[in-house]
């Protein structure tokens, strides 16, 4: 790593979060890695995952299961969104599941060669992306793949609203995938709904599976016992005193009102540190700074107390910001914050409280 602002992934918290939710769901669980571990990097993750005992793992497309077979990974993997029927040879060959995201997509898929393909039927109860709503479609669709050698090895559906606190939408949404499932009178291996958020709050026992994604870093909307796994940091690369009346970065947005010291961090825009955090005050020895002036793509300043020594490191979340308040300072929520990390950033692995990986991922394509 040659530029000195890093994402820092601390593989301790990561297992303690995911024992802890492992303890309190009892439930086994599917890791949701999709977008390379909401931008952790997804071999760790799955590391550590396999470490908590979990084999069994969710990602968005074809794309990323496919890359997870090339990194090795051999446990069950799920595609939780839509794959182009003319695919559909690759994930039986790579031995993929995927997901029923319609009826016309199963009547497709059985035009081809599709005998030993792993399936689970998504039941829409309400969320209305990807799924299967009406009663005689889902009873349909299980017997297109009974009768085409498809292995329905599962069902499932997504809640819509499961941070709400009141929870009436998760409960109606769940007694519509309980009465669903029920009608179909099979016996599905995997029966899952709940996500984080769901497996944090929602007291059921009809599911054996859960599927988990962000609370597995630290965030929830049901439980504050959980431990961050991000942080963002960088460090000075320049810090001098500006005289009263100058102004800082593009557009000259900020005046300062007396002598001020000045820090430029090499971190911006162009690394998921979005402009809109202008003002926003990051964490340095004990001390909120303020950033001042526009961010650029490459560099942002802050204006602190004191004259730190150039390389004096800055937290731009972690333990003394949470990532999210940074969210909702930005009106956003933490996922996007998260998954704008763009690869510029190092990627720094810790456990058992020391470094074990530095990665920078583009760096290390080129040397290959
Ligand atoms: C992303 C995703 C999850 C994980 O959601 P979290 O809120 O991060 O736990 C679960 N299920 C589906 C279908 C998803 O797309």
């Amino acid at each position: 790593m040659y530029r000195e602002s890093w994402v820092e992934i601390n593989l301790d918290a990561l297992k303690k979060n995911i024992e802890h939710i492992l303890n309190k769901s009892k439930k086994e669980l599917i890791c949701v890695i999709k977008a390379n571990g909401y931008g952790s990097g997804d071999q760790f993750i799955i590391q550590t995952a396999r470490e908590c005992g979990i084999h069994f793992f969710a990602v968005s497309s074809l794309d990323e299961a496919l890359v997870l077979r090339n990194e090795g990974c051999h446990e069950k993997i799920l595609i939780l969104g839509y794959v182009d029927p003319k695919d559909i040879d690759l994930c039986i060959e790579h031995n993929i599941s995927t997901t029923v995201v319609s009826l016309d997509w199963l009547k497709e898929i059985v035009k081809r060669e599709v005998s030993g393909l792993s399936v689970h039927l998504k039941i829409d109860t309400g969320m209305n992306r990807i799924g299967i709503k009406e009663e005689d479609e889902c009873i349909e669709a299980l017997n297109l793949c009974l009768e085409n050698e498809i292995n329905p090895e599962g069902v499932f559906t997504h809640f819509a609203c499961s941070d709400d606190k009141t929870q009436s939408m998760t409960m109606r949404q769940y007694n519509l995938f309980v009465e669903r499932v029920k009608t179909l009178q099979y016996d599905f291996e995997y029966i899952h709904c709940d996500n984080s958020d769901a497996l944090l709050s929602l007291d059921e026992d009809f599911t054996n599976y859960g599927r988990l994604g962000i609370s597995m870093y630290g965030i929830s909307a049901h439980d504050q016992t959980l431990h961050p796994v991000f942080s963002l940091f960088s460090t000075i690369s320049c810090i001098k005193e500006i005289d009263a009346d100058e102004t800082i970065s593009y557009g000259a947005t900020y005046t300062t009102t007396s002598k001020e010291i000045i820090a430029t961090l090499p971190i911006g825009y162009a690394d998921g540190w979005l402009r809109k955090n202008q003002g926003r005050s990051l964490y340095i020895n004990g001390e909120l700074a303020p950033i001042v002036g526009r961010i650029c793509m490459d560099q942002c300043m802050i204006h602190t107390s004191q004259l730190y020594p150039v390389g004096t490191k800055v937290e731009l979340f972690g333990n003394h910001i949470s990532v999210q308040d940074v969210a909702k300072d930005l009106d956003t929520i933490p996922y996007e914050v998260l998954t704008n990390l763009s690869e510029r950033l190092t990627r720094v692995y810790v456990k058992n409280n020391k470094p074990i990986s530095i990665n920078n991922a583009r760096l290390e394509r080129s040397l290959k």
